[in-house]
């Protein structure tokens, strides 16, 4: 697959490589907190792990109290997202006067704004990976004199986790069999959520998996997704 050639927006801009950015966001911006609403905030299977994690709970538990999933016709997996409170103004569950309370575990769209990132695999199979800033008129985080280029604010918000994980999924999502058609059962959509939206329990099915680190696993369970749905006697 190429780099998609995509129309964007006036407000988002391609970054070139090396390109640096002004930008920081803290406590003492104006507008603190105020984009921690009204968002669709899409999960990824490790950032439903690394969230029940630092909220001490079990991504099984995350889903049931904090996920809302969705199923749509057109969809070929299902979506999950993180729900917002019904509380007129659709915060965040996890949004407080004083920050994030989840920050150690926050997801992956919440530190990588300002920014954004696209995701494809060249035609060898590798991920490869393009990034745009999102200057939204609201953020009073553009005026904070702080430069960085895109290798800073990975490192800075340890995203490079989050990355691998997500792109883990590519051959999975983007297998040659769903792009000619094929479209999984609605029981295969359940095992794809119960597999790697619930990683404790699929580390729990095999002895070999407990001591593997969680990117680890997570890759074994894309491949034995991929097995169960691709092989000769699958149904797809
Ligand atoms: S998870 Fe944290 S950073 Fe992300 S929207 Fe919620 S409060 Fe804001
Ligand atoms: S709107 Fe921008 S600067 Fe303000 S809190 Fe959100 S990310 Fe930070």
């Amino acid at each position: 697959m190429n780099k998609p050639d995509l129309q964007l927006p006036e407000h988002i801009h391609p970054l070139a490589d090396n390109e640096l950015f002004t930008f920081a966001c803290h406590s003492a911006v104006p507008c603190f907190t105020e984009c921690c609403r009204d968002l669709e905030l899409a999960l990824s299977p490790y950032d439903v792990l690394r969230l029940g994690r630092e909220l001490d709970i079990t991504s099984q538990e995350f889903l049931d109290r904090y996920a809302i999933i969705e199923r749509e016709e057109d969809d070929v997996f299902p979506r999950v997202y993180l729900g917002m409170v019904d509380d007129g103004q659709a915060n965040c569950p996890f949004v407080t006067s004083k920050g994030c309370q989840v920050y150690g575990g926050r997801p992956a769209p919440c530190r990588t704004y300002p920014l954004g990132r696209g995701a494809w695999q060249d035609k060898t199979g590798c991920p490869q990976a393009f990034y745009v800033v999102q200057r939204e008129t609201h953020c009073r985080g553009f005026a904070e004199p702080i430069e960085q280029g895109v290798d800073q604010w990975i490192a800075a918000q340890e995203l490079a986790d989050y990355y691998q994980a997500n792109d883990m999924l590519m051959p999975l999502q983007h297998h040659q069999k769903l792009k000619q058609g094929c479209k999984p059962t609605a029981e295969q959509q359940d095992l794809y959520l119960a597999t790697l939206y619930n990683l404790e329990n699929f580390r729990n099915t095999d002895r070999n998996f407990q001591e593997l680190t969680d990117l680890a696993l997570l890759h074994c369970a894309v491949d034995w997704l991929i097995q169960q749905f691709f092989d000769e006697r699958g149904t797809l």
